[in-house]
């Protein structure tokens, strides 16, 4: 029997955000597994909940076992499924499943049941100042050959900001949620006259909406066709989501701040959404990501898993791998990575032509380099873009 012989967490940030990498030593000399576990914007608690719970409690069990390992793993501290639960076991069951695949000398796609593609479509990211920018960004994009591209003007929420605020109001994210729309509303129109219908243009609203807007918003971008409209509500309004099915057929994504399936079964059972694109380490791995895929695939709904700078290169290898195999693949969220990236991260998928595609090593076929990694130590920061407010300076979701 191979064993757990040891678990070490990595921390680094190559770039913007803090990445944690979780690595799962074998009693078989040489034999290991590599794992996502990145959770940015609290990473310190999760170095803390593998290093100090989970690994005292898993070293030694049986590699084989990885659904074991999953479920006992999830009900080990009683309380389950928040963000820094997850991860930690997320990073746990990626390399389990990496071990998994290097003893079997196949890519994971192969053991899940085989490929449904040769490569996973991928949209980028467009986000200009004013639509003329944005427009230039996509006709970039389109020349490097990408079919799919997410429009934004101002980043999240618009950044339409500030000289609505009353006498002495506190330091902050300002953002507008009506002006929001109706400038999107005018951006998109622009983009989908000058590109024309070929072109798929998808857009991120964030959560920034109150639910009513967020259904007239919907209702408004009908006619320009989206590949699908994201996270036009926010978790703690699922239910609005049967009032926008109710007054349009805008295609609608929802889901990278899920951490639990009870938040997602409804929308998908109820077919209120068209993608679920859940950040695949923040509901726990490549274990509970199959099973929601399989999930959707009976609905007809389709995957589009969360991709941007905050996964780690492992955890872009996981997805890459259900992309693979998914029969109800989507699409696939994708960030691009620079040079010290790929070298960091050996074996990081490479996107061509607007798809992303595998290098057929076994497992995730993705390593790290810890020494370089060691170069660039992770750094705990105050996080200022999610202190987001309303023009009146009421606090609201980033
Ligand atoms: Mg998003």
């Amino acid at each position: 029997m191979i064993t757990i012989r040891d678990i070490r967490v990595i921390a680094t940030q190559p770039t913007r955000w803090p990445l944690v990498v979780v690595k799962v030593e074998t009693s078989e000399p040489d034999l290991y597994g590599v794992g996502c576990a990145t959770y940015t914007q609290r990473y310190t608690a999760v170095v803390s909940a593998i290093e100090e719970h989970l690994k005292p409690a898993l070293v030694g069990r049986d590699v084989s076992r990885i659904e074991d390992t999953w479920q006992q793993a999830m009900v080990n501290g009683y309380w389950r499924n928040g963000p820094v639960v997850n991860n930690a076991v997320s990073g746990v069951d990626m390399a389990l499943w990496d071990i998994l695949g290097k003893r079997a000398g196949l890519p994971l796609y192969e053991l899940f049941g085989g490929k449904c593609r040769e490569a996973a479509a991928v949209y980028v990211h467009c986000n200009g100042r004013d639509k003329e920018e944005v427009l230039e960004q996509v006709r970039e994009r389109m020349e490097e050959g990408y079919h799919y591209t997410r429009v934004q003007m101002g980043g999240y929420g618009g950044l339409v900001s500030g000289d609505r605020k009353p006498e002495g109001a506190v330091d902050g994210v300002y953002y507008d949620p009506r002006a929001y729309c109706r400038n999107m509303l005018d951006m998109m129109t622009y983009v989908r006259e000058q590109v024309g219908e070929e072109q798929e243009l998808l857009h991120d609203v964030h959560e920034r909406l109150s639910p009513i807007d967020a259904v007239a918003f919907a209702k408004d971008v009908e006619a320009l066709k989206l590949f699908f409209l994201e996270d036009i509500l926010a978790p703690e309004d699922n239910a609005w989501f049967e009032k926008v099915r109710a007054v349009c057929a805008t295609a609608i994504s929802m889901g990278e701040l899920f951490v639990h399936p009870l938040e997602w079964r409804p929308l998908v059972e109820n077919r209120w959404i068209d993608f679920v694109r859940m950040h695949i380490s923040t509901i726990g791995g490549i274990t509970p990501a199959r099973r929601a895929a399989e999930f959707c695939e009976a609905y007809g709904v389709r995957t589009a898993w969360h991709g941007p700078g905050d996964v780690s290169p492992v955890g872009h290898a996981a997805n890459l791998h259900l992309d693979l195999w998914a029969p109800n693949f989507g699409i696939q969220e994708w960030c691009g990575f620079d040079e010290l990236v790929y070298e960091m991260f050996p074996g990081l998928p490479e996107v061509r032509g607007g798809y992303m595609y595998p290098n057929d090593s076994p497992g995730l076929g993705i390593d790290i380099d810890e020494s370089l990694a060691a170069k660039h130590p992770a750094k705990p920061e105050v996080i200022e873009w999610t202190q987001t407010r309303l023009p009146d300076g009421t606090p609201a979701r980033p």
